[in-house]
């Protein structure tokens, strides 16, 4: 049996953030091209994406929100809520599999087909809220993916681990007050990096409080410093027994990365996919899905993405 699935279509190329944005499509080239190039590709699991039901969809946004999306791509408005998050005609239509293409993975890890999955997957999500496109982010993948495991499958406990250097605005409001999920982010410090939410004092609300940790960590902070903040991790873990980890996989926490100054090198990612997957052995049976985020240098992206890969390949 193959052990890791990869989701991934060429659908997703097609969200056209035109010239000079950094959330392009040969990101997920390169990483596809890399992939191959280490002799990956044949070791995984193909998963084909599907559209995600709209119902779903709806668990994580406003339906008002939904149609403001599509009316805008269909009228051909230059962008949603902010330059940052541009349209093209099929933005609506890859946003929708981005979502359904990491619920096609949970499927596939629930019924046994797979271990764990990686989704080369855009538009990225953790940064999108309730009714806001936000930093590149339209749909909130992880949070759509995490709300679907409670709907679904009735999943009691979850963990998302967000490594992406930004801080994942989105994916924290829709679970800050929610003790089924719990939400940890390492993150450049957010005074100094967008979106500047993400202090350690947020620590969840209400019923949730205690179910959000946050690591915001200071520019030139690398490996060591996450791997210390990852042992905190492993014993807030021990406790909340999570029976199912989610990955908001940024790679733009990479030392090369031209968006922040966090200095997580390659076998840094390695090592912390490896922490992260041992989390899922210990509570989850190995249930793990892992979804790209950011990563925006093409090289250090392909390289980080075969890394997390060939971890997740591992035993
Ligand atoms: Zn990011």
């Amino acid at each position: 049996m193959t052990k890791t699935g990869l989701v991934y279509d060429d659908l997703y190329l097609k969200h056209n953030t035109g010239s000079n944005h950094p959330e392009r499509a040969q990101r997920l080239t390169a990483i596809i091209n890399m992939l191959e190039g280490a002799g990956l590709l044949d070791k995984l699991l193909h998963i084909e994406p599907v559209p995600a039901e709209r119902s779903i969809v709806e668990l994580c946004h406003e339906s008002s929100y939904i149609d403001r999306f599509q009316r805008a791509v269909e009228s051909s408005a230059p962008f949603l809520d902010t330059p940052e998050c541009p349209l093209s005609p099929a933005t609506f239509e890859t946003a929708i599999c981005a979502a359904g293409g990491i619920l096609a993975g949970i499927d596939n890890v629930m019924q046994g087909n797979i271990k764990n999955c990686f989704c080369a997957v855009r538009p990225p999500g953790h940064h999108a809220e309730r009714s806001k496109a936000m930093g590149f982010c339209y749909f909130n993948n992880i949070a759509i993916a995490a709300k679907y495991l409670q709907k679904k499958y009735a999943i009691e406990r979850i963990v998302i681990i967000d490594w992406d250097v930004h801080h994942g605005n989105g994916t924290q409001h829709t679970f800050e007050q929610n003790p089924a999920v719990f939400y940890i982010s390492f993150h450049q410090n957010p005074l100094t990096c967008y979106p500047g939410t993400g202090r350690a004092s947020e620590t969840g609300t209400g019923k949730g409080q205690g179910y959000t940790l946050n690591f915001p960590m200071p520019p030139g902070a690398g490996n060591q410093e996450y791997f210390q903040a990852m042992e905190t991790v492993e014993q807030e873990m021990k406790k909340f027994r999570p029976l199912f980890v989610l990955i908001s996989a940024g790679f733009d926490a990479h030392t090369d990365d031209p968006l922040a100054q966090i200095r997580l090198t390659t076998e840094g990612y390695k090592t912390l996919t490896r922490k992260v997957k041992g989390i899922a052995e210990d509570h989850a049976e190995g249930r793990l899905v892992s979804m790209l985020e950011g990563g925006y240098n093409l090289q250090a992206l392909g390289e980080s993405v075969e890394t997390h890969v060939q971890a997740l390949l591992e035993g």
